[in-house]
């Protein structure tokens, strides 16, 4: 099977060492990927998303399979243009990744289907949004409408905060504060069966104690000793399957990864948000413990057979992954460093670039990089994702010193 990655960050890179893992992978093409990506696959540049040119990438490299990695293709229709061309794709619709590409939308699927969430409104001037905040009182949650790379939610006490962030996107949901530790449920389904992976943490804040702005994901780990047993199943029961089916009542079958957001709150798992893809850096945690074959999986939710699919095999142990990021992210990365040591195994790129004059690695993004290792249990894995980062040299780089810690300390409490 010839497949072609669409994207270039850190959840590509683990989706690619995922792919080359699995033997029915005869070929691996990455577009645009990145030098982390280029160890392992044949690169290509393309706009990742422009439909018509994916889908004639997809044609040109004869793929037998096309999986694309970040939301933004999906929302542009990607998906749909290389289908178009007779060639199986992981991946939603543009139609059905509006479940991520709109919050409103995501609410309004969620209220169809009785999946439970936090209560929410949607507003589009300063009255309602005022109205609406003072409805929920404090904490204050305010969402972008939008697509925001995860940076468009700001939870927080000070009213005017809330006010200023709601007049800056223009048109927002505010929501209830759901209060209870979160869990990332990924699910592959084909749009009508689905098969959960293992439930991952991450740590959305920049720094140590959840404290700082909100991120793309500073780090994860799975899996989850601390959830109720039943969760997944519950999950499955109560949010996924009537999601699924009020998606297929639409005409807009939702096929690809379903990616599950949860509060784990006093009254049961609320969803906190819906993605149409692979969470980064989940992923890398995930695909690490997953001893099924990744391309056939993928394939199979591509073509309508997942039902025939057998059960997902996992590793035993634990994984941990620490991202590196870049002096001033999220508000202002700071770019074009030089970075060292991190031609390891273990290191997943990011957010990085090779300079053109000698090959010297250099940061390109916010999250630059990240240390993904496994081990027989969370302390051994974290300890070892520890010294994958502390190996690499880049100046003025930030990292949390904290993750997976309250997990390893028995800290994580579901509110009663
Ligand atoms: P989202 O982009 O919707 O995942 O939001 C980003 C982060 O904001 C989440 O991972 C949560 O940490 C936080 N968040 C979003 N919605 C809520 C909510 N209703 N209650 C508490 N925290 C929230």
């Amino acid at each position: 099977m010839r497949v072609l990655l669409v994207g270039g960050g850190g959840r590509e890179h683990a989706l690619a060492l995922g792919l080359v893992r699995d033997p029915a992978v005869s070929a691996l093409i990455a577009a645009p990927g990145n030098p982390g990506i280029a160890s392992i696959a044949e690169l290509r540049t393309v706009t990742p998303t422009d439909p018509a040119a994916v889908a004639a990438l997809a044609v040109e490299t004869s793929a037998d399979l096309v999986v694309i990695g970040p939301e933004a293709p999906l929302v542009a229709g990607v998906a749909d243009a290389v289908r178009a061309k007779g060639i199986a794709v992981f991946g939603p619709s543009g139609a059905a990744a509006q479940l991520e590409g709109s919050k409103a939308f995501a609410k309004d699927v969620m209220t169809a289907a009785g999946v439970p969430t936090a209560r929410a409104y949607v507003c589009t001037d300063e009255e309602s949004t005022a109205r609406a905040l003072d409805d929920f009182g404090a904490p204050y949650v305010v969402k972008d409408d939008g697509l925001a790379a995860g940076k468009g939610v700001v939870v927080t006490d000070d009213r005017s905060a809330a006010l200023a962030h709601a007049a800056e996107c223009g048109r927002v949901v505010v929501e209830e504060f759901l209060d209870g530790p979160e869990v990332s449920l990924f699910v592959v389904t084909d749009g009508q069966a689905a098969l959960p992976l293992l439930p991952a943490q991450d740590f959305k804040r920049l720094g140590d104690g959840d404290t700082g702005p909100n991120t793309g994901g500073m780090g994860a780990y799975a899996p989850l000793a601390w959830t109720p047993p039943s969760l997944v199943d519950d999950v499955m029961r109560d949010v996924v399957h009537p999601t699924l089916a009020e998606m297929r009542r639409r005409g807009t079958p939702f096929a690809g990864l379903l990616y599950v957001g949860l509060a784990i709150t006093a009254a049961g798992p609320r969803v906190i948000e819906f993605n149409a893809r692979f969470g980064d850096p989940e992923t890398q945690v995930v695909l690490a413990l997953l001893e099924t074959p990744l391309g056939g999986l993928l394939h199979a939710a591509a073509t309508g057979t997942l039902a025939e699919h057998p059960p997902l095999r996992w590793r035993d142990g634990s994984a941990v992954t620490v991202v590196l990021a870049s002096p001033g992210y999220p508000a202002a990365p700071q770019t074009g460093d030089v970075i060292t040591g991190a031609d390891r195994s273990g290191i997943i790129h990011a957010g990085t670039a090779r300079r053109a004059s000698d090959g010297a690695l250099l940061s390109a993004g916010g999250r630059v990089l990240c240390g993904t290792a496994t081990g027989p249990d969370l302390a051994a894995a974290r300890d070892a994702a520890y010294a994958l980062v502390d190996g690499v040299k880049l100046a003025g780089s930030q990292h949390r010193t904290d993750i997976a810690a309250a997990a390893i300390d028995d800290r994580i409490t579901i509110p009663s």
